[in-house]
């Protein structure tokens, strides 16, 4: 299975369904290999146009990308079995055009692609966060994507809330900005979603999602969590309430009530 990451990009979710069928073509890893410039690190095979901001760039993104590895692996105790391949464009068309798929950032299998230029690059932790994760599981889109943002945060890097408007945000303070007009996305809802772009709020879904994720791991534990990504499953709200009762002694109500007064939020 593999989970599209739109790594929001609002105007393009239009067209994203149009793209799927493309997106599941991945003769573009090998068709396109003329275009690319290699270079190898510990964990990661780089590939990127040979002129250009990445191709200046390539030996400080591999340096910062295997910090990232470090970061993301220990949290989750987990290795990634071979070098995971990076693929670099120098704007979403090209990256579109490419691999059929629109957004900024995309991970799936071994693979990583992202727009990297002058004024858009990817963080180093929320594609990675994904490859490294479904090596556990592929867990309702709400931990998956919750996961990617909080752990990006975590480690100290704002390029997902500078990409969706919200520049030197933390979650919880854009999470609060966004519900000054907005009601808060059931949880119910928000671990219902196949894919975070099926919400109708696709921005709001990915911040309460990271602050789901925050909230369970500050406050429960990354051990509980991380029991609840590798066992729950998409399409499986019933038994996602079940798990919350075994690991966080609540129903789902009981754990979504905790959690938003936790943020002075109510429903
Ligand atoms: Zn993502």
């Amino acid at each position: 299975m593999i989970r599209i990451c739109l790594f929001p990009l609002v105007s393009l979710l239009a067209a994203a369904n149009a793209l799927h069928a493309q997106e599941n073509d991945k003769s573009w890893l090998v068709e396109s290999h003329a275009l690319f410039a290699t270079k190898q690190s510990m964990h990661f095979e780089a590939h990127y146009f040979p002129t250009g901001s990445a191709a200046a760039a390539i030996d400080d993104i591999l340096k910062s990308r295997e910090a990232g590895y470090v970061a993301v692996s220990n949290f989750l105790n987990i290795d990634f079995p071979t070098k995971i391949k990076l693929y670099f464009f120098p704007d979403q068309e090209t990256k579109r055009k490419v691999t059929g798929h629109g957004g900024y950032g995309w991970g799936f299998d071994n693979v990583i692609a992202e727009v990297y230029n002058d004024s858009i690059q990817v963080d180093p932790f929320h594609e990675l966060t994904h490859v490294l994760a479904y090596q556990i599981a592929h867990p309702p889109a709400a931990l998956d994507e919750g996961l990617a943002v909080y752990l990006s945060e975590k480690f100290g890097n704002s390029a997902f809330f500078e990409l969706v408007g919200y520049p030197g945000s933390t979650i919880n303070e854009t999470l609060h900005i966004l519900l000054k007009d907005k009601k808060p996305i059931a949880l119910r809802a928000l671990l219902a979603y196949e894919d975070i772009s099926a919400a109708s709020e696709v921005v709001l879904a990915y911040v309460q999602s990271a602050s789901l994720v925050k909230f369970l791991i500050e406050t429960h534990g990354r051990e509980k969590f991380l029991k609840l990504f590798a066992a729950a499953k998409p399409n499986g709200i019933a038994a996602t309430g079940e798990l919350f009762v075994r690991l966080y002694q609540g129903d789902l109500s009981k754990v979504e009530q905790q959690w938003l007064v936790s943020l002075r939020i109510s429903k």
